[in-house]
């Protein structure tokens, strides 16, 4: 097991996660929040939105509190020591106050006083234009930071390993065609009708961690979020005996010129080399 204590203070590390909305927390890396959860690290969420604009909404205001409560079952599967949940609007957050945002999200890192902050990279999963601003606004905060202090957190960037979520649907095909009678096979992942969008613009990673023995605990706590796993949803057929091979790799590259440069517990956890990327 790495040492984790930061160099600095020999004192327990803290690391952020900052999404746009609940189940982006366990989609991307839920794997590392369990892992650090287990390696003893404060692990703390800042969540934007509630989600309340998803397409299926019943009211607003109801699904809103259903996803604030499946959020908070997903954290406590995962461990996280910390949740911020805020009321920006659902797929509106390209066009709130970037200030505003900005405050937010310094204030949180601030608060879990975050040696690590992890959030979306510049392709927002699958160039969902709420992921992109929470890119933009957490990158905007922590350069502000850098300007005024000199031990700003290291800050890396998730995205989804391209060709993952197609897995996730493949198998849930094959699942399906083997049953009898034969089914139709779910082509969904939450929400997404193409699982090949996941991915498919990410910048290479330049970390790569195997977290298939979290997997079990990041395939749990997406189950939480029930409102958005449907019938249609190929995710809702991944098993935990699958999970490690369908949701056991999570890719992370460490953003350039933002946020501190050393060495992070994050750098000691994988030996795993850097996938090349598929050609053309
Ligand atoms: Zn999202």
């Amino acid at each position: 097991m790495p040492d984790v204590t930061t160099a600095r203070t020999a004192r327990r590390p803290s690391l952020l996660a900052v999404f746009a909305h609940p189940d982006d927390e366990s989609l991307t890396c839920g794997g590392l929040l369990s892992w650090c959860v287990a390696l003893g690290v404060r692990t703390s969420l800042l969540c934007l939105t509630h989600g309340e604009h998803a397409e299926h909404a019943r009211t607003k205001s109801l699904l809103a509190t259903v996803r604030a409560r499946e959020l908070r079952a997903a954290a406590a599967v995962l461990g996280l020591d910390d949740v911020t949940l805020l009321t920006h609007e659902d797929g509106m957050l390209p066009w709130t106050d970037p200030a505003r945002l900005e405050r937010d999200i310094l204030e949180t890192i601030e608060r879990t006083a975050a040696d690590i902050v992890i959030t979306f990279d510049e392709d927002g999963l699958y160039w969902h234009p709420d992921h992109i601003a929470v890119h933009e606004r957490t990158v905007a905060a922590i350069a502000a930071m850098a300007t005024s202090q000199a031990d700003a957190p290291a800050l890396y960037y998730v995205s989804l390993p391209a060709g993952a979520m197609r897995a996730v649907a493949d198998h849930a095909a094959e699942l399906s065609a083997a049953r009898e009678p034969v089914t139709t096979a779910p082509t969904h992942i939450l929400g997404v009708a193409d699982p090949d969008a996941f991915g498919a613009d990410a910048p290479p990673p330049s970390l790569v961690l195997d977290t298939s023995d979290f997997a079990r605990q990041k395939l749990r706590a997406l189950r939480c979020h029930n409102s958005q796993i449907r019938e249609n949803d190929a995710l809702a057929l991944v098993t935990l005996e699958t999970a490690p091979r369908l949701l056991g790799v999570e890719h992370y590259r460490r953003a350039k010129g933002r946020g501190s440069t050393g060495e992070t517990f994050l750098d000691r956890l994988t030996s795993s080399p850097v996938l090349p990327r598929p050609v053309d």
